[in-house]
């Protein structure tokens, strides 16, 4: 079964045409990536399934049309978007984040069992938790980032470019917890330009250029692709 299903995406910027034709499904349980170079509509892609850019296509998480729905009904629907930029509350401390992050749920009782879960899958947020968000290392808000969008219990999790900016040892630890939640039951979409380190936990990814998805298949058969070795595997 799918959690998400996306056909024909289309995000335009005035004249710039980001996201052309593209579909795209996530089955229930799986990591799902996206990769590309710059500017090729990944994230555009991301924040369309959020729905905080206007796009046309078909929108369906688990069994629920998204068409025409904000992106509050889309968060209180169980999808997260964590953005490139983390976004932060810097000059709040690690647990208060956190605890923001349960807002979807505020109803579903106290947040200190989730929270508890949050610092086991995260020890360095356990030890920083009365730290500033703001002072934090680049892999530690990463860590509270998704550590936050978790916090709501999403079904599904969208992550735009974790390992962004990190060393390959803090890349290794982030996406080895995606592959736990994974594991775990959340779906995720993954967007990355690291395509090594996404390939190796993937379950199934998309290779989009220009906007449109140029190729797609199962990690094995992508990473022995002459195209992606040569443009996202670097020469070996
Ligand atoms: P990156 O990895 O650099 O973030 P990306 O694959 O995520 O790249 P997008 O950020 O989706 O790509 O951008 C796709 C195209 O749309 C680019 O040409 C970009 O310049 C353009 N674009 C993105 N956001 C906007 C915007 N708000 N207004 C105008 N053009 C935009």
């Amino acid at each position: 079964m799918s959690i998400l299903s996306v056909s024909g995406a289309t995000v335009h910027y005035d004249a710039i045409l980001a996201v052309s034709d593209v579909s795209v499904t996530v089955p229930k349980g799986a990591i799902v990536t996206i990769l590309g170079a710059n500017g090729a509509g990944k994230s555009s892609l991301l924040n369309a399934v959020m729905g905080v850019v206007p796009a046309e296509g078909r929108f369906r998480f688990r069994d629920r049309d998204l068409a025409g729905l904000g992106a509050e009904t889309r968060v209180a629907a169980g999808i997260s978007l964590v953005p490139e930029k983390r976004e932060l509350f810097t000059t709040m401390t690690v647990e208060d984040n956190l605890r923001l992050g349960r807002f979807r749920l505020r109803r579903a009782g106290s947040p200190e069992p989730m929270l508890r879960e949050m610092f086991a899958l995260f020890p360095r947020l356990q030890e920083r938790r009365r730290q500033l968000a703001g002072t934090l290392s680049g892999g530690e808000r990463q860590m509270l980032a998704m550590a936050r969008a978790l916090m709501g219990e999403p079904e599904l999790l969208m992550l735009d470019e974790p390992s962004l900016g990190l060393a390959p040892l803090i890349v290794r630890e982030i996406l080895g917890t995606a592959a736990r939640l994974r594991d775990n039951g959340t779906s995720i979409l993954l967007v990355e330009q690291n395509a090594r380190a996404a390939l190796a936990i993937a379950d199934y990814g998309y290779v989009l250029e220009n906007g449109s998805v140029m190729l797609e298949g199962e990690p094995a058969a992508l990473q022995a692709d002459r195209r992606v070795i040569e443009s996202y595997l670097g020469m070996r």
